[in-house]
């Protein structure tokens, strides 16, 4: 039976004023399939999610989502509207609204924040937001101002407001960066709750994380713009190429 892949890189190459970020990147993501990608500072992981979310063109490869949609040549606005959502490193929520109102501003559909807040909500939209209040355990912070949350309730948000759009594919760039290390594990357990039900990436370099939501899924490491090995989290931490650039780097 052929692999059904929600994600195909292939051949990818990227440089940026005769650097080469990008080098003949290959990678492949089962649909529901939970992957961690690791590597030093520098190895082109940010630079692989701005590839796949349209922010920057390749110079040459082939990135397909699902079954044969080429993502080369769409914009960052239409890959969106397709399913694959990006969790950048800082959360942007808006702070001066609640808890509630950032997921109910952040569903699908058309919507402007004046239009979305004035609007009368539907039974449905309300029962999605009590849905994704669970799922990121903000349900008792309904009614807080997204500004008074502390960082790790803040990532959680933002990524309720991702998952408020639905989207098949999530991107998520080191969503443990400044957490504390309950916040750090909650925030493990949330990303494991939600693979099957969605394709996930992500980037990161906290270790304790890494080995959390890899369990026996398989982990990439990149380096210079390619990937150095893939395989288990033990299998990985063990291959003398990744210790040479973790160890080489000091890391
Ligand atoms: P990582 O996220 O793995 O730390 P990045 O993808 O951010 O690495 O960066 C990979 C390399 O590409 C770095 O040397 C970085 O300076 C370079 N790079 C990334 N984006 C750009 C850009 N827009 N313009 C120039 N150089 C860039
Ligand atoms: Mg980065």
């Amino acid at each position: 039976m052929k692999t059904d892949w929600i994600l195909t890189v292939e051949g990818v190459n990227k440089t940026f004023d005769g650097f080469k970020a990008i080098s003949d990147l290959n990678f492949y993501l089962k649909r529901g399939e939970l992957r961690v990608v690791i590597g030093p500072n520098g190895a082109g992981k940010s630079t692989f999610f701005d590839l796949i979310t349209g922010r920057t063109k390749p110079d040459s490869g082939k990135i397909e989502f699902g079954k044969d949609t080429d993502l080369i040549g769409l914009n960052e606005y239409q890959i969106n509207r397709l399913g694959v959502g990006r969790k950048f490193q800082t959360p942007s929520v808006y702070t001066d609204h609640t808890v509630w109102e950032n997921l109910q501003l952040s569903l699908k559909g058309p919507r402007g924040v004046f239009a979305t807040l004035f609007q009368r909500i539907t039974p449905a939209q309300r029962t999605r937001i009590d849905e994704l209040l669970e799922v990121i355990r903000l349900q008792a912070k309904r009614d807080w101002r997204a500004g008074a949350l502390a960082h790790g309730e803040k990532q959680w948000l933002e990524i309720g407001m991702l998952l408020a759009q639905d989207p098949e594919l999530l991107l998520v760039d080191e969503p443990a960066a400044g957490m504390t290390d309950d916040e750090t594990h909650r925030t493990g357990e949330l990303l494991i709750s939600l693979a099957g039900k969605h394709s996930i990436v992500v980037v990161e370099h906290d270790m304790t994380f890494v080995k959390q939501i890899a369990r026996d899924g398989e982990l990439t490491v990149l380096h210079q713009g390619s990937v150095l090995c893939e395989g288990r989290f033990d299998a990985v931490q063990a291959n003398p190429k990744v210790r040479e650039v973790y160890l080489g780097r000091g890391k």
